[in-house]
């Protein structure tokens, strides 16, 4: 049914197609609707997430997806390149308006050495790292790097699979006959041959991301630093924003400005981090890997932020002006894991958002997630212990979040603000010369090493 002047005339985009249709798509097609746009989904399962928010196509209806939508995104990081590219070069024709972000960005979130060997052309830190294509490489690489080391596939794997940890030379053999079959893109990990990754095992003290939009003028901004809290690589909780940063700060929206200008790219990207220490006993951050997409440990900022990621991406993916992205009151986002908590009881405490992804139950699956915000900043770790007593799966949630109203970290907050506001004005001089940007950005990296 068409609606005659349902939208301005001015409006050349109406429908945004969305690769894939899991939580993620759900919630950028949440975010679309106010804007005034539609979303359609490829992805093959027919009652995703996404489905209740728009068209859903299978990768069978490409050609019909393709049709329905006036510019495209993705939600999914593993979709295949090919199809991000296809749908790009529509663009370049001139018969769709864009595909964000760029298949580079995805090129190189697909493949965990690409993207560490992307970060050091940057001089942005990594932990040390040794491509392996044989068990003798492998064992070259214990050697060079010192035990313990972790080994990880390049390619597929998420959430923590197919990776080993080696402690000693006798894991040396199994490890290698574990991941070995990625190599030859033969295992069920992966499908495209790609060398292993061998990584020194780092004693970070936090893990933390970073998340920021990028808008097709090439202005960049960036969401406070958050902490994060995995169990057996599944995030399980977020702290936004992460207490006791401030000082870390420049340098990761440094590093996540650095990267998105070198690529080109629009819309939102995540910054994975380690805080470790460096050779005089700093803290100081290591790039992990970066997701080019909204991220779980943004979703705190559809209640916590002034913008939301998903409202910033939709933003940018139609050229919008991007939105603030000031955190407005300290939240803390819990992944609900495997099974659904009673509603009613979690609703009984004051703060709670709670956001159902419609997903049937299954063991660590991420079917919900709940921010809280509660009014009194001193309520925040007391709702906490009541929510997590009412959760059935509490993997990951034993570890405590750090006092927000502690006063030993008041003011560290403080700092926070002033450095922040430092760098977004210096961010908010929007540079419409990308080249010009990236030189910039790049000469503020050789200062920091000087
Ligand atoms: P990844 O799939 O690379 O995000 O790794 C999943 C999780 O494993 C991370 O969130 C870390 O907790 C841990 N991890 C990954 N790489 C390393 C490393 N080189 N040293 C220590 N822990 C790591």
């Amino acid at each position: 049914m068409t609606i005659a002047n349902a939208y301005p005339v001015t409006q050349t985009i109406r429908t945004i197609g969305i690769l894939g249709g899991g939580q993620l798509g759900m919630m950028l097609a949440q975010a679309a609707m106010p804007l005034g746009y539609q979303c359609v989904f490829l992805e093959d399962s027919a009652d995703c997430p996404a489905s209740l928010y728009g068209r859903v196509f299978s990768s069978e209806q490409l050609d019909a997806f393709i049709e329905a939508a006036d510019v495209f995104t993705l939600e999914f990081e593993n979709t295949p390149t090919e199809t991000v590219e296809q749908l790009a070069n529509l663009s370049k024709s001139g018969s769709k308006q864009g595909m964000f972000p760029p298949t580079i960005a995805l090129d190189i979130a697909q493949d965990r050495l690409k993207e560490k060997q992307m970060f050091n052309s940057l001089d942005i830190a990594t932990v040390p790292f040794v491509s392996v294509s044989s068990e003798a490489e492998l064992q070259q690489a214990c050697h060079e790097l010192g035990l313990p080391i972790v080994l990880k596939t390049s390619r597929g794997g998420y959430d923590g699979k197919g990776q080993f940890v080696i402690r000693t030379d006798r894991d040396i053999k199994a490890a290698w006959q574990e991941l070995k079959d990625a190599v030859t893109g033969t295992g069920s990990l992966t499908q495209t041959p790609a060398p292993l990754i061998a990584e020194g095992f780092i004693h970070f003290s936090r893990e933390l991301s970073i998340i920021a939009a990028r808008g097709q003028n090439g202005q960049v901004r960036c969401y406070d630093l958050v902490e994060n809290h995995h169990h057996q690589g599944i995030l399980a909780k977020t702290q936004a924003p992460a207490i006791g940063t401030s000082h870390l700060f420049k340098q990761a929206t440094d590093a996540i400005t650095n990267v998105m200008n070198h690529l080109g790219y629009v819309g939102v990207m995540a910054l994975e981090l380690f805080v470790t220490k460096d050779a005089r006993g700093n803290d100081t951050l290591l790039a992990n890997e970066i997701a080019p997409r909204v991220h779980n440990s943004g979703h705190w900022s559809i209640e916590g932020a002034v913008t939301s990621q998903f409202e910033n991406h939709i933003r940018a993916v139609v050229n919008l002006p991007l939105g603030d992205t000031d955190n407005v009151y300290p939240a803390i986002m819990i992944n609900i894991l495997g099974q659904y908590p009673d509603i009613s009881a979690v609703l009984n405490i004051d703060g709670i958002h709670y956001h159902s992804y419609h997903k049937a139950e299954r063991d660590d699956r991420k079917i919900a997630h709940i921010t809280l915000m509660p009014n009194d900043v001193a309520d925040l770790e007391p709702a906490l212990a009541k929510l997590v007593a009412l959760l059935p799966n509490k993997v990951g949630l034993d570890k405590k979040v750090t006092p927000i109203n502690n006063p030993a970290t008041a003011e560290d907050d403080l700092m926070t603000a002033k450095v922040k506001a430092d760098v977004k004005h210096k961010k908010s001089l929007v540079d419409d010369d990308e080249q010009q940007n990236f030189e910039s950005a790049n000469s503020k990296a050789d200062k920091a090493k000087k």
